[in-house]
């Protein structure tokens, strides 16, 4: 194997007759495989599914004198306020459990935004002329859905190795209309990317014209190693209030990907006075969120220590499913016509295709019965400029499966790539 581009033209044609003869074969076969999104597998669920039985009776459902059954606690109960705090490296006041999903979360905090304004905001956000946010890209889709569905303006910041260009940042923020930026700090969706300690510190120390900037700390998989032990990441809430920006961070996480998707608890983490200010509107929204499986949750995963634990138990399951995918990957590498990253932990890995390819490398894979997430989705307005990106994930399909896909995959990567080189 040589790289593609060293190829004379009749060694492309060639190469691309051979290959679309295995890509006829595998279409004859009629598959229906899916790495489109990041779900976790039946084994994974089942693993967890002794959650469903850790309330048994009407004396289970009491978190010390509160009964968990009944209407209050609006911010959510003490156990799971400790419990959260301790994952995420807060103080339990800093706390608001929510309900089954964080982007849920998310969204509402953009809507409050919108409607009532932030407890810094001079107006509410519907009343700006303009308003920009910050999109590090490639990024998670429904991030950027969430800003574009109140009609922002979505502005890409490019990410290195390290997180978000933090050059792009500092200076994107000196405009006022910019509002705020979308992070994902560990373990970056689609990257994997861990951001360095010295961008980290440059967030928090963002010095932004909006006074009510919010930066949206997305934990998402801040406990979600894939390969090697627990790897500890610091408390954003507090490195900001050091910088003097205490209000500055929204940080949100949630066990969607420890338990159930959908059906897990998220969190909210914020200052004492966000929070104060939050739950006065969120008030008017809701009486309490769903303190059954708050406590459920609770039960069942006890501590930080039996969290890693099980963590541990998830990521026994899903390493064979990136091994399959990164030895596919690996097994291409000498042509020259991608690259990719190899995470440490999170749900995705992201290949960057030869430039003008990713959407083509996807429509042949759906041809022959592959689903992958669409090319361009991880870029603002799902448009990629180099139509490069593609994310892979690898933990929802069994390995076998995960195999034949990666294989359709690559052979689509090859012959897009021969496409657009001539033949
Ligand atoms: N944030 C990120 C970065 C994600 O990748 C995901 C799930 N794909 C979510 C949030 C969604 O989390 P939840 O289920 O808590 O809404």
């Amino acid at each position: 194997m040589k790289p593609y581009a060293d190829y004379t033209r009749s060694e492309r044609c060639a190469e691309y007759t051979a290959l679309q003869e295995q890509y006829e074969a595998w279409k004859t076969k009629q598959l229906s495989l899916n790495m489109a999104r990041g779900k976790p597998s039946r084994a994974q669920l089942d693993m967890v599914s002794g959650i469903l039985t850790v309330l048994q009776s009407p004396e289970d459902c009491f978190d010390g004198a509160l009964d968990v059954r009944n209407y209050g606690e609006l911010t959510g109960i003490p156990s799971a306020k400790r419990l959260f705090a301790e994952l995420l490296g807060v103080m339990p006041s800093q706390i608001l459990v929510g309900g089954s999903a964080s982007l849920n979360l998310m969204y509402d905090l953009i809507a409050k935004a919108w409607t009532h304004g932030l407890l810094h905001s001079p107006r509410p956000w519907s009343q700006e002329p303009v308003v920009r946010f910050l999109c590090p890209a490639p990024g998670y889709d429904r991030h950027f859905r969430v800003s574009q569905s109140f009609g922002m303006e979505l502005i890409p910041i490019s990410m290195t190795p390290d997180g978000p260009d933090m050059d792009a940042v500092e200076a994107a923020v000196r405009d006022p209309a910019v509002k705020g930026i979308w992070c994902v700090p560990k373990y970056s969706n689609p990257q994997g990317i861990v951001y360095s300690d010295a961008v980290v510190d440059r967030l928090a120390a963002l010095r932004p014209a909006a006074p009510d900037f919010a930066l949206m700390w997305d934990n998402a998989y801040c406990l979600h190693e894939v390969y090697g032990e627990f790897v500890p990441f610091r408390d954003m809430l507090t490195l900001c209030r050091e910088a003097g920006n205490a209000d500055m961070v929204y940080e949100f996480a949630s066990t969607s990907k420890i338990t159930f998707p959908g059906a897990g608890v998220a969190v909210m983490a914020a200052s004492e006075a966000n929070l104060k200010y939050l739950s006065g509107l969120l008030g008017a929204q809701t009486i309490s969120y769903d303190k059954v499986n708050q406590l459920r949750h609770v039960r069942f995963l006890q501590d930080k220590a039996h969290v890693l634990e099980l963590m541990q138990r998830h990521a026994a399951i899903l390493r064979p499913k990136f091994e399959a995918v990164l030895a596919a990957l690996r097994g291409i590498a000498p042509l020259n016509i991608a690259s990719w990253t190899e995470p440490k932990g999170g749900y995705f890995v992201s290949c960057d295709a030869m430039p003008g390819t990713a959407k083509r490398t996807l429509a042949l894979c759906a041809e022959a019965g592959v689903t992958m997430t669409p090319a361009g989705a991880t870029y603002p307005g799902g448009n990629d400029p180099a139509d490069s990106n593609i994310r892979i994930a690898p933990s929802f399909p069994p390995v076998e499966e995960l195999e034949q896909a990666m294989q359709i995959f690559c052979l689509a990567l090859r012959m897009a790539a021969l496409e657009k080189l001539g033949i």
